[in-house]
């Protein structure tokens, strides 16, 4: 049975069971489907096909000895030049000082990293001396963590293939399987594995692709039907009058986005269903608003309302504006980490008891230790990771409120419906009128003089600037050195009377609150930062965003980034110093000139699909899956979608017993499911 323990396995004890169970392996179903990360292909490009940041390989010939330079403790870095094609490339290898013994300049050798389009240079993973040939097999790359090696995991795998080769069965329905012509299970898992081929490794991914998103929408779409079954006791009755007087207390009318939106949302909330919403709108749309009167409402009803928010300084905030807006109307707290215990005990004493009405926190608003007296409504902004997981923990405490989901990355309402299956989606895709638009430039390095002395007239004139150096992925070392760096160059162009702040993910919460709380008292000018700020805070009184090394960062990160200004009465700026080399990088700069429409702009890279874009990935909040992926699979996710809506209208796992297998898999995995977190 593929849910035997790992430990059937030969030469699997108790020590590499425990090895494995940090990768989250535990049975033989896992380690089947716990898939390589990377394959090395060993298949030759011209280097000017090569993409930037890509994995990559190439092959030439050795033209200097390689060098090593040791630093720190233990770290070395190893450099030589090699020439393809007539042109030098630099190829530089972190730690593995040993492979100067094996590189020797007049050989051949094929090289595995990435690269870098600017510089003609590769970070190598993997190299091989000789020349590339034929049969260089697949090389697969297991995502690894703790002391469990690449080698192993091939070596388990292979094993569990072989002595499980009869059990590895399909449940797909194979009416499916043979419509998109996909492989049935055992090829698609050995070929993942251990590909033949790359055709083989193609169709044995695509095959897997429809799979996770076949399984992930049935489930979407079983729950969701699930949910709309339980009725009773979440119908909140609000106070429709009082509700519009809060509406009306306003220093602004509501737009007809943000209108429509609060319709849905009041409609969803008065229904006895539960509302399972998300809240889509651009920087500045007014989400906030729609929030504070969705909450009230909940008041009215007699219930409480809990905002919950990334970060304490967004907390702080969010509690100072909601203060604004409600006045006396209601009692509101911030319960977040760093209070003291006899303050938070306090705390918890009260909202239990509903002196409160509205909770305002971090993560820690749904610990064990906090209970509502009667809670109504939970809004959760940004970027948090808010699933079934946190749902249930909710329902353990007798809770069972609605809960609408709060979104500054705007998502085409397509891919929304999709991505979100469980979720309705409402869009706030209009900015409120009269709002100054955000002028973007696109400039060049060589510019960096004149922004700074324009920067400095804004400052003259009361302003304030931001200036967002990239983070650089494989170090942080590096990325705040570049901070510095910058910050430097600043300080010296600058006459002290123009005060520069320096932010970077090094510095404790402490010393972040205390710069941040500084730029927004306006004790600092200019804030130099890595990407820290580009969540939610709130300083109107800048003007100026300046963007450096532009084209490093998601179209989605640069608008978001682009929000942290325009937030006043007064002109904004934001410029992009860029110099992208490929002709989607330059049209990515060109339409974040263009537009100031975050749809737009997301139907734009929905569009161009340049690799890694819109979402950022990690921070997107969208599901993550292990071979597939919702934006560049998107097409595959929208089939399974409609297969799922299919299976489940007709009922086909209860009435057809071709799809008894998947029945049975999926009421497995919906017991134990953790992907819909
Ligand atoms: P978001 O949360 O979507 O970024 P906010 O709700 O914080 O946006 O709104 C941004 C700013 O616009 C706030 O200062 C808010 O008071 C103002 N605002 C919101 N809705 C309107 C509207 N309909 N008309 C004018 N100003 C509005
Ligand atoms: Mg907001």
């Amino acid at each position: 049975m593929l849910t035997e323990a790992i430990t059937s396995l030969k030469g699997v004890g108790e020590k590499s069971a425990e090895q494995l169970a940090q990768l989250h392996i535990f049975t033989i179903h896992d380690l089947l489907y716990y898939f390589p990360s990377r394959y090395d292909i060993f298949e030759k490009k011209p280097l000017n096909e090569l993409i930037h940041d890509d994995q990559v390989t190439i092959s030439g010939v050795v033209v200097t000895d390689p060098v090593v330079q040791f630093y720190g403790r233990k770290k070395s870095r190893l450099s030589f030049t090699l020439e393809i094609d007539g042109v030098a490339v630099r190829a530089v290898m972190f730690n593995r000082a040993f492979a100067q013994k094996h590189i020797k300049s007049h050989e051949p050798v094929v090289l595995t990293g990435k690269w870098d389009a600017f510089r003609l240079q590769i970070t190598v993973n993997t190299y091989k001396v000789g020349e590339p040939s034929e049969n260089d097999t697949i090389q697969s790359f297991y995502p690894l963590k703790g002391k469990v090696t690449n080698q192993r995991l091939r070596q388990l795998t292979k094993q569990a293939i072989n002595k499980y080769k009869h059990e590895i069965k399909d449940f797909l329905p194979t009416t499916y399987l043979s419509e998109y012509k996909l492989p049935p299970l055992y090829d698609a898992i050995v070929n993942l594995h251990m590909p033949k081929d790359k055709h083989s490794l193609k169709h044995a991914r695509r095959r897997m692709i429809y799979e996770e998103f076949l399984m992930f929408q049935l489930k979407v779409q079983l729950l969701k039907r699930e949910e709309k079954k339980k009725e009773g006791g979440a119908s909140q009755s609000f106070d429709q009058q009082k509700v519009e007087q809060f509406t009306q207390s306003f220093p602004f009318t509501l737009t007809n986005a943000q209108q429509r939106s609060l319709h849905e949302i009041l409609a969803d909330m008065s229904s006895p269903l539960r509302m399972n919403r998300l809240l889509q709108g651009d920087v500045g749309s007014g989400k906030t608003a729609v929030a504070a009167i969705s909450l009230y409402a909940t008041l009215t009803a007699n219930k409480q309302g809990a905002l919950m928010v990334p970060t304490e300084i967004l907390a702080e905030q969010h509690v100072e504006s909601l203060k604004q807006l409600f006045q006396t109307r209601a009692n509101i707290c911030l319960l977040t980490g760093s209070l003291k215990k006899s303050e938070r005990d306090q705390l918890l004493v009260d909202i239990r008891e509903g002196i409160y009405d509205i909770v305002v926190g971090t993560h820690a608003l749904i610990q064990e230790d906090v209970f509502f007296h009667d809670l109504g409504l939970v809004i959760v902004d940004e970027q948090h990771r808010f699933g079934v997981e946190q749902r249930r923990k909710l329902r353990e405490k007798g809770l069972d409120p609605d809960v609408l989901f709060m979104t500054a990355t705007p998502i085409p309402r397509t891919l929304a419906i999709t991505a979100f299956g469980d979720m309705d989606v409402s869009s706030i895709d209009e900015l409120p009128s009269g709002r100054k638009l955000i002028e973007t430039y696109w400039v060049k390095e060589n510019m960096f003089e004149r922004i700074l002395t324009f920067i400095q007239k804004r400052v003259n004139n009361g302003e304030q600037a931001y200036v967002i150096c990239p983070l650089i992925e494989e170090s942080d070392v590096l990325d705040i050195s570049n901070a510095v760096d910058i910050y430097e160059r600043l300080t010296a162009f600058y006459p002290s009377s123009t005060r520069v702040g320096l932010m970077h993910g090094r510095l404790s919460t402490e010393e972040k609150d205390e710069v941040m709380n500084d730029f927004s008292e306006n004790k600092i000018d200019v804030l130099v930062s890595t990407t820290v700020v580009e969540v939610g805070v709130n300083v109107p009184n800048a003007t100026v965003m300046v963007i450096y090394d532009a084209q490093r960062f998601g179209l989605s990160q640069l608008h978001q980034l682009r929000g942290r200004v325009g937030r006043g009465a007064k002109q904004s700026y934001c410029i992009l110093i860029a110099d992208p080399k490929g002709e989607t990088g330059k049209e990515r700069m060109k339409i974040m000139t263009e537009t100031n429409d975050g749809f737009e702009l997301a139907e734009h890279d929905l569009q161009l699909r340049g690799p890694g874009d819109f979402f950022g990935r990690k921070q997107s909040g969208l599901p993550e899956f292990k071979v597939a992926d919702m934006i560049r699979d998107f097409k595959a996710l929208e089939v399974a979608r409609k297969d799922a809506q299919q299976i489940i209208s007709e009922d086909r796992l209860n009435k057809d017993v071709h799809y008894e297998q998947l029945k049975q898999m999926l009421a497995r995995e919906l017991t134990t499911d953790n992907t819909l977190d």
